[in-house]
């Protein structure tokens, strides 16, 4: 199987080529009356020969390598029989033009200087062999016959020459197709990529959320709280703690109903983060049990601020239907390093200071290992 395309077009080329060639050549030489021998050599040369390069090139290891020495060989041998005739002028003309097409076809620019080489050596060896005559006249049949061949030579060339092209646009067209389909599904591929990144996120901040109150969670705090530890340590800061609890809340729940308890978790939530810092961290820890984190927050300074929470809470009354809802919260507060400088031991510091704040009243807050209020 012959499958380079230009083994199969040099093949076609040169049965259509050799044929409008022989036919001027056979009228050529048909006045004198040549012997058998000549009228032999000229079917040989213009009917079989194509052929029996077809077949050696179709047995050839490398086909289109052996497909461009055919195209050497064609030239040389119409290059002998230009010199045969005596160059005839239309003849001679046509077979060349005829060799230099299908050289460049096949080979481009190079073609034409292998063609000429060969067709130029052709015919050296053609004189030194027969011996050298010019007879450049040709009658007026020869001469139409041969620019009619050449006519149909190149108008099949053009042909061709179209068909190619077009075949090749309509590869390069279903390749575009191909790729724009290819572009798109990749778009639309980078776009569920992104939105199952934007899932992601989302449900990792889900999984961080307290679902009624919108604060972090404790599983959120486990995973942070020792990460903000060990910068402050790291740094040389301190961090403090308030563990708040809502004083008597089931009382709340109890008096005016559990979506009124609800409320009221979800007002305090809210004005807890809207007076956080940016760096704390408030997580709901419990039922109505509240964490902050204040990184790089002394002692003193966390003092004042449960102060002032304290104070926010007991001037906070919760609307919740006809209903203005007051509240107060008890407070612990624990800080590192002088507490604890473990997670772990700072919660349970808080936890303590919250039950001292609790026993001693409520709504106050207490830091552990005080004696009195704050
Ligand atoms: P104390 O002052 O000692 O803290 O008294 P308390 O009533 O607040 O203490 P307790 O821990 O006994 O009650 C907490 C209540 O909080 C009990 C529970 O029904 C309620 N609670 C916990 N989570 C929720 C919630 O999500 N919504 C509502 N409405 N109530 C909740
Ligand atoms: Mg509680
Ligand atoms: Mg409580």
């Amino acid at each position: 199987m012959i499958d380079h395309w230009a083994v199969a077009n040099s093949y076609r080329v040169r049965i259509v080529a050799f044929a409008l060639v022989g036919v001027p050549i056979a009228l050529h030489i048909l006045p004198p009356g040549p012997g058998l021998l000549i009228w032999t050599l000229v079917a040989l040369q213009f009917l079989v020969y194509p052929h029996l390069m077809q077949w050696r090139t179709s047995r050839a290891g490398n086909p289109a390598r052996a497909e461009f020495d055919n195209l050497v060989v064609d030239s040389a041998l119409c290059g002998a029989w230009a010199a045969a005739l005596g160059f005839p002028s239309w003849i001679s003309t046509a077979l060349l033009l005829v060799n230099l097409l299908n050289h460049t076809i096949a080979r481009g620019l190079p073609g034409v200087l292998f063609c000429l080489l060969a067709f130029v050596s052709g015919a050296l060896v053609s004189t030194t062999v027969i011996a050298f005559h010019v007879s450049t006249d040709t009658s007026g049949l020869v001469t139409l016959a041969t620019i009619i061949g050449l006519a149909i030579y190149l108008s099949l060339m053009g042909i061709a020459s179209y068909s190619y092209v077009r075949q090749l646009r309509e590869v390069q067209e279903a390749v575009d197709r191909q790729k724009r389909t290819l572009e798109d599904a990749n778009a639309a591929l980078y776009e569920q990529i992104d939105k199952i990144h934007d899932l992601q996120e989302m449900l990792r901040d889900q999984a961080n959320r307290d679902s009624l109150t919108g604060l972090f969670n404790r599983r959120y705090l486990e995973g942070t709280l020792e990460r903000e530890m060990a910068r402050c340590k790291r740094e040389g800061a301190p961090l403090s703690m308030l563990l708040l609890d809502l004083d008597h809340f089931k009382l709340v729940n109890d008096s005016y109903g559990h979506l009124a308890g609800d409320e009221v978790l979800r007002v305090f939530s809210r004005a807890l983060q809207d007076n956080a810092r940016t760096e704390d961290i408030v997580c709901r820890y419990g039922g109505e049990e509240f964490l902050l984190v204040l990184p790089k927050m002394p002692l003193a300074i966390a003092r004042e601020r449960a102060a002032q929470l304290l104070k926010l809470f007991r001037d906070t009354t919760v609307a919740f239907e006809k209903l203005h809802i007051p509240v107060t919260t008890s407070i612990g507060i624990a800080a590192a390093p002088e507490h604890s400088d473990s997670a772990e031991g700072l919660i349970r510091c808080a936890d303590q200071a919250l039950y001292n704040a609790k026993s001693r009243g409520r709504d106050q807050a207490v830091a552990f290992g005080d004696k009195g209020r704050v």
